[in-house]
């Protein structure tokens, strides 16, 4: 047995299991890649062979196991999920690690009892919720065709007064709803202090008009964050952290980022494995599934996607920006692109505009000394 103590928390490899709970959902979004929507839930059985599966691997490799719940809407299976969390409890003491969990939710099915109990046991829980009520009800709609902002609104009310759960809001920009970012932002961050994170929809067609209207939209949220770090409340926005901390801690390493296949499974409702919960749609992409509950992970396509990941196009082989740009996460290539290994024009453009705006920003920051972005970024006390 390895004595966890003696071992930094940063050092542990971990490995996370995502567990769709059901195909169903209270919302009906435009860009949904989660599949069709309908009354199917994972059983007990799969859940649990599941979570043996990975736990067995986390032990075999001697790492920890995080599990993760999503959709459809996980909340629709509040018992299964509580019965997840127990029997993985159960067998808590094998790995090396606690094993932690989260949730990915829309939110409407959030109470303040549900977010005690989670809060209890402390989830990461993941709101998704675009912005201001125009960005978010252009996509974010009820099966009868309404906008859920409001109801979103109120869940994330709940979270934000709670005194100690840890969260993260989940924004989604897409083509339609992009010109309302900058306002989608202002309201977010009026109404919620924790981490907010930009999700590109890279699914989407983006023309070079909507990629203009990015560029403009992403000038006026930059200008957001600074004024926030002048009046000593920083926004804290994932997209602008993530790239300044690629500067900060450069890597020569290829696929900093991507885990997927390796560290990353999916499991589908019916028991399937994908290498990564954005890829499990429906469950029956044939090239992207690496195993299932019953037969357990299959090696050679485990292998396969392994190698796969992250682009290797002679462009990104040479670009200065390959370290700091998300071309080696092999599911947001497959996204824009349809395959593990190639970036979308469209991708390629958003990470250089991603990156330099980062970099300016953090010019402006660092040369004026801003005391809360030395604090945040230089203070290592
Ligand atoms: S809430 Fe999530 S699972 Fe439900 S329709 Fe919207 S994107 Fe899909
Ligand atoms: S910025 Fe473009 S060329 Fe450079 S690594 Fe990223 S995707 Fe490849």
């Amino acid at each position: 047995m390895v004595n966890s103590q003696k071992i930094h928390p940063l050092m542990i490899r971990v490995i996370t299991c995502t567990l769709c709970l059901t195909h169903d959902c209270t919302l009906r979004c435009r860009y949904c890649y989660a599949g069709r929507k309908y009354s199917h839930a994972m059983t007990r059985e799969t859940a649990q062979r599941a979570i043996d599966i990975v736990f067995d691997e986390a032990r075999a490799t001697g790492s920890s196991a995080d599990i993760s719940f999503f959709g459809g809407e996980p909340l629709m299976e509040w018992e299964l999920l509580q019965w997840c969390y127990d029997y993985a409890q159960s067998r808590a003491g094998e790995l090396i690690a606690p094993p932690r969990f989260g949730l990915t939710t829309n939110g409407t099915l959030l109470t303040a009892e549900k977010l005690n109990w989670l809060a209890e046991r402390d989830f990461l829980i993941g709101i998704s919720i675009d912005g201001s009520p125009a960005m978010h009800n252009t996509n974010r709609r009820r099966p009868d065709g309404t906008g859920s902002h409001a109801d979103v609104a109120q869940a994330l009310q709940l979270i934000e007064q709670h005194p100690r759960v840890r969260s993260q809001a989940i924004c989604v920009v897409t083509p339609n709803n992009v010109q309302h970012l900058s306002e989608g932002l202002e309201w977010l961050s009026s109404h919620y202090s924790g981490t907010i994170g930009l999700n590109i929809d890279y699914w989407s067609e983006w023309s070079d008009e909507d990629f203009d209207t990015l560029t403009s939209q992403y000038a006026l949220v930059t200008e957001q964050v600074a004024r926030s770090y002048r009046t000593g409340q920083p926004i804290l926005l994932r997209n602008i952290d993530d790239k300044i901390a690629t500067h900060l801690h450069e890597s020569d390493d290829d696929c900093v980022h991507c885990r997927i296949g390796e560290r990353e499974i999916a499991v589908s409702v019916d028991g399937n494995f994908f290498p990564c919960s954005r890829l499990v749609g429906d469950g029956d992409k044939e090239e992207l599934n690496f195993g299932n509950v019953t037969d357990g992970i299959n090696r050679a396509r485990q292998q396969y996607i392994i190698a796969t990941r992250g682009c290797s196009t002679p462009a990104c082989k040479l670009c200065s920006l390959r370290n700091r740009c998300t071309n080696s996460c092999g599911c947001t290539n497959y996204a824009s692109s349809g395959k593990l290994n190639e970036v979308s024009a469209f991708l390629c453009c958003s990470e250089k505009l991603f990156i330099n705006t980062a970099d300016q920003l953090a010019e402006q920051l660092y040369e004026e000394k801003n005391p809360a972005f030395m604090k945040r970024f230089y203070d290592f006390s």
